[in-house]
């Protein structure tokens, strides 16, 4: 669960741990919440009561009272079944291993032995003889999210042995991800001692982050993993991007295979910085009146538009024209069909008639989880059409 409001927070931690300035930088922007944070709130309070519902922790009424409020698609309906039945699952294998396992859904989770008044929520905890399991339900689908050496989970687990260690004499800590719309399940299995010999060094810098004098900036790929609001001012991130800088007096053709490879590993990255920074600047000219030397405030430019399309479309069929001349009838594409239907039936339904063309050859990182297309024949082959363009 989500546990931002905190000031060194667990989901921020990734940041904090490797840039101590961030915490004071950040604060200079106000919280906000997305779309997606909402929708990922919804999706855990409805997984919740369906852990608590199967685990008879409520009644139906219960349930229904909890969810009523929800604004649930159907899409969330069944990713919060697979992970009802995921946490389901990994409690009857501890229930196998140890008769009297406990498992807690949505367990504060106390970890201020370590960060200033650190807190979160473990979605769901699971205590077997000498070892706990801590699954995080995470609903966001844009990137897969690791657990290896996940600092969020690390400082859960922190929290959770803090709770039941002294109950149940625990030796191994696992720490799981469910992330059910890109079928990401990521998990990571340490010792007791490992952690909290992690957790030794998470309290220094902790401290750190927590003393409001310090500024150090240190930028690196928290700054984008942790989505920190502060990028666009921050110098030390700015220094990170214009390391490119270095470039802009030598001719293309001059290039070596060296350098080439240094400016496309971060050009996207400098593209997305530039973005970042257009975007805070066009803030503050709008909402703070910010003059920035050189540009001026402008209405950007526009489509014509229709102001009542059913008037329009009588005045037409009025004046001699049908309906197939003025209507393009189109099917929904895969996105909305797939929320109209649900991710089942949309499979079901239509599985057969959906094929995932391919992609335009694209230079990535050699970490990318994509197969190499590793012969020029065959990449001539498969992507004759984008060759030809
Ligand atoms: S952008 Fe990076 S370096 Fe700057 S404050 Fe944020 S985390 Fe720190």
């Amino acid at each position: 669960m989500p546990d931002a409001h905190a000031k060194l927070s667990a989901s921020g931690s990734k940041k904090w741990l490797n840039c101590p300035g961030s915490v004071k930088l950040e604060a200079e922007f106000p919280d906000t919440v997305s779309q997606y944070a909402t929708e990922g709130t919804t999706a855990h309070a409805l997984g919740e009561a369906k852990l608590n519902l199967a685990l008879k922790a409520i009644s139906r009424v219960g349930y229904h009272k909890r969810t009523a409020e929800l604004n649930i698609t159907e899409d969330m309906d069944e990713y919060t079944n697979d992970y009802r039945d995921f946490v389901l699952e990994r409690f009857s294998e501890a229930l196998r291993n140890t008769k009297d396992a406990v498992i807690a859904i949505e367990r504060r989770l106390d970890f201020s032995a370590y960060v200033p008044n650190g807190f979160g929520t473990g979605d769901a905890v699971i205590i077997s003889t000498g070892a706990i399991e801590i699954i995080d339900l995470k609903y966001g689908k844009g990137v897969p999210v690791s657990a290896i050496n996940n600092s969020q989970l690390r400082l859960y687990a922190l929290g959770a042995l803090d709770y039941y260690d002294y109950l149940y004499d625990i030796k191994t800590v696992t720490m799981t991800i469910y992330q059910p719309r890109i079928d990401n399940i990521s998990s990571e299995t340490i010792s007791v001692n490992e952690l909290y010999e992690w957790g030794r060094k998470a309290k220094e810098k902790a401290e750190l982050a927590d003393n409001a004098d310090n500024l150090e900036c240190i930028a690196g790929k928290h700054c984008d993993d942790g989505f920190c609001k502060a990028r666009p001012i921050c110098r030390a991130y700015a220094e990170q991007k214009q390391k490119l800088a270095v470039y802009d007096f030598k001719p293309p053709e001059k290039l070596s295979v060296g350098e080439i490879v240094e400016i496309i590993d971060q050009a996207d990255d400098l593209c997305k910085w530039a973005k970042l920074v257009k975007d805070y600047a066009l803030d503050q000219a709008i909402n703070n009146d910010v003059k920035f030397p050189g540009f001026k405030l402008v209405e950007g430019r526009s489509n014509r538009t229709y102001t009542n399309e059913e008037a329009i479309a009588k005045k037409l069929i009025k004046n001699g024209y049908s309906e197939t001349d003025i209507y393009t009838k189109r099917l929904k594409g895969i996105t909305d069909m797939t929320s109209l239907l649900g991710k089942k039936r949309f499979d079901q339904l239509l599985g057969e008639f959906i094929i995932k063309p391919h992609g335009a050859p694209t230079l990535v990182s050699v970490e990318d989880k994509r197969e190499e297309i590793n012969s020029v024949q065959k990449a001539n082959k498969d992507f004759k059409e984008f060759i030809e363009k």
